[in-house]
C-alpha cells in the first residue's frame, strides 16, 4: 500500500541521514587525530606586483594532508572543523607551518616575501594569540593576517581593534579580506583600517563580460586607497581576467592565471628562479 511504501521510504531517508552523520562524525575524529598528527599544513599561492609582475607576496593556505583522504582543501574540511570548533587551533598549525617554512627559506638563502595567513575570529580573539606571535616570531620574519571582513562589527569590536593593534606593534600587516562582499565594507574599511584590501574573486570574475564591473573595482579601489590602503586583486582566473585589470589601479595580482598554490619547496624553488637569492 501507499503507507507501507511511505514507511519504507521514510526508513530509506533515516538510514541515508544516518549513514551521513557517520560519516561526519568519522571525519571529524579523523580531524582531531590529523591535528594531533601535524597533518595540517599549507600551500602557498603567489602574489604578484601589479605592474612589473614581480612576485611581492604570497597566501598561505590551508591544505589537510590526510593519509586515508589525501590532500583536502579547506571547502572540504572547514565547514565541518568550524562545527567542531577546530578552527582556531587549525589556524595556530598553519601559522607554525608557514614559521617552519620561512625559517628554512632563510637558511636556503631566501630573501622570501611577506606570507600572508587568513586567521579565524576565533583564533583572533582566542587568548594567548600575541604571546605566542611574539614569541615564535623572529627579525627574518614576515607575515600578515587577512581577516574577513564580514566577521566585523559585532560585540567583539573592541577587543578586536585592541588585539589588531598589538598585532600592528609586532610588525604584522592587517588585511581587509573578500573586500566588497559584505553588507558593510566601507565601515569595515575605516573601522580597522586595514593595510590592504583584497577585492572579492566574485566582484572580479563579471569585468570579462560587463564593462561597468571595470568602474565598480575601479571605484573599490580608490575608496581604499582614500582610506590609506593598497589593494590586490584575487581571481586573476584567465588571460583576459589580466587584460581587463589593466584598466584598474590596484597594487597587486593574485590567481591561477598567474600561478596556482603549491607547497613551500615548489614555492621556494619559484623564488630562486625569479631572483630572490639575495640574502647578505
Ligand atoms: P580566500 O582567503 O579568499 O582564498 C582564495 C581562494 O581562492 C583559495 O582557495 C585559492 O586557491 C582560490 N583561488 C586563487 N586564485 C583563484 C582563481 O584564479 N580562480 C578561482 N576560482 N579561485 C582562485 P582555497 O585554498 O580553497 O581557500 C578557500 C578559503 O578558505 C579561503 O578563501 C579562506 O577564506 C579559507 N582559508 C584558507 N586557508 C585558511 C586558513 O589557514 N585559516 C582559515 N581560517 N581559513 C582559511
Ligand atoms: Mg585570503
Ligand atoms: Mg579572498
Ligand atoms: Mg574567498
Amino acid at each position: 500500500t501507499a503507507k507501507e511504501q511511505g514507511r519504507s521510504r521514510f526508513r530509506f531517508f533515516d538510514a541515508e541521514v544516518r549513514t551521513r552523520t557517520e560519516r561526519e562524525t568519522t571525519l571529524r575524529q579523523d580531524l582531531v587525530d590529523g591535528l594531533v598528527r601535524g597533518e595540517i599544513t599549507c600551500h602557498f599561492q603567489p602574489q604578484y606586483d601589479a605592474e612589473t609582475l614581480d612576485i611581492i607576496g604570497t597566501e598561505a593556505l590551508v591544505r589537510w594532508n590526510s593519509p586515508s583522504r589525501g590532500i583536502l582543501s579547506p571547502a572540504d574540511f572547514m565547514p565541518h572543523a568550524r562545527k567542531a570548533g577546530l578552527v582556531a587551533r587549525i589556524d595556530a598549525q598553519v601559522f607554525r607551518h608557514v614559521i617552519a617554512a620561512q625559517s628554512r627559506w632563510a637558511a636556503q638563502g631566501l630573501n622570501f616575501p611577506v606570507v600572508a595567513l587568513n586567521i579565524s575570529m576565533e583564533r583572533l580573539l582566542g587568548d594567548g594569540l600575541v604571546e605566542e606571535v611574539r614569541w615564535l616570531l623572529q627579525d627574518h620574519h614576515r607575515i600578515s593576517f587577512e581577516l574577513l571582513e564580514t566577521a566585523f562589527l559585532d560585540e567583539s569590536e573592541p577587543k578586536l581593534l585592541r588585539r589588531l593593534d598589538r598585532l600592528r606593534q609586532l610588525g604584522i600587516g592587517i588585511e581587509l579580506d573578500d573586500f566588497g562582499s559584505g553588507h558593510s565594507s566601507v565601515v569595515a574599511l575605516q573601522t580597522v583600517r586595514p593595510d590592504r584590501v583584497k577585492i572579492d574573486q566574485r566582484l572580479v570574475d563579471p569585468i570579462c563580460t560587463d564593462p561597468n564591473q571595470l568602474l565598480v573595482l575601479q571605484s573599490l579601489t580608490k575608496i581604499a586607497r582614500l582610506n590609506g590602503a593598497q589593494v590586490i586583486v584575487e581571481g586573476m582566473e584567465t588571460g583576459i581576467h589580466l587584460a581587463a585589470i589593466r584598466n584598474v589601479d590596484c597594487d597587486a595580482l593574485q590567481g591561477f592565471a598567474l600561478t596556482y598554490p603549491m607547497p613551500s619547496d615548489e614555492f621556494a624553488a619559484l623564488l630562486r628562479d625569479s631572483g630572490y637569492c639575495v640574502a647578505n
